[in-house]
């Protein structure tokens, strides 16, 4: 179950964007993009140029996969389970992408990033219908709820979530038991999901 495990806020300068992958500090004026940052590495001053089609195309692919902390190959295996299914490829993927667990640990603010969300799920925090799950990848199927584990309803770092934490929760997650249960309620729509990716270029570079 690899994951990145180098600095994170060198993706977001690579990206020339906020990914959000820091929790608190991302809304500080410490996030070296709020500080004007260039791109990481020598060439960093460079990568301000006019990219190519095809580079728009792989940054945005990265944006995304960085922003849910998936690796290369699987999200290639997001991508081809998504081209699968009926609809708008892009918009399943994302929608496949905000299904994960650790996604949707967040979403319902119990963890202050995406990495902290993967960190309780893999910590064994978090119920699916009762039954602990550790897989931050696992996709709840609609109409199941996932909770927290009654005994870390009070862990310190929690609480503050929960009590501090102003992210809206999506309308596609049903809130239950005051705050300590969510339910998947539908298949997030596009206008649900407040990823700043452009999902028309990831299909556009992974149908060459
Ligand atoms: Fe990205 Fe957050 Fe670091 Fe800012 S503080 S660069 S938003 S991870």
């Amino acid at each position: 179950m690899a994951r990145y495990t180098g600095p994170v806020c060198r993706l977001c300068r690579r990206e020339r964007t906020k990914l959000f992958l820091k929790g608190p500090k991302c809304m500080s004026q410490q996030c070296p993009i709020t500080k004007g940052r260039l791109a990481p590495g020598q060439h960093g001053r460079d990568r301000q140029r006019q990219p190519s089609e095809y580079a728009l195309q792989l940054r945005e692919k990265q944006r995304a996969r960085r922003t849910y902390g998936v690796l290369g190959k699987q999200f290639q295996r997001f991508y081809r389970d998504a081209a699968r299914r009926p609809g708008i490829t892009g918009e399943n993927l994302l929608a496949m992408l905000e299904l994960r667990l650790d996604n949707v640990v967040f979403r319902a603010r119990w963890g202050s990033s995406r990495a902290q969300a993967r960190q309780l799920v893999r910590h064994g925090h978090i119920l699916v219908d009762g039954r602990r799950v550790d897989i931050p990848s696992y996709r709840p199927r609609l109409g199941q709820v996932v909770s927290l584990h009654p005994k870390v309803r009070s862990l310190d770092i929690i609480a503050f979530n929960r009590e501090h934490l102003t992210r809206e929760i999506p309308a596609w997650l049903g809130v239950e038991d005051q705050g300590a249960s969510v339910r998947v309620l539908t298949v997030p729509l596009r206008e649900q999901i407040d990823t700043e990716v452009r999902e028309q270029l990831i299909v556009e570079l992974f149908s060459k």
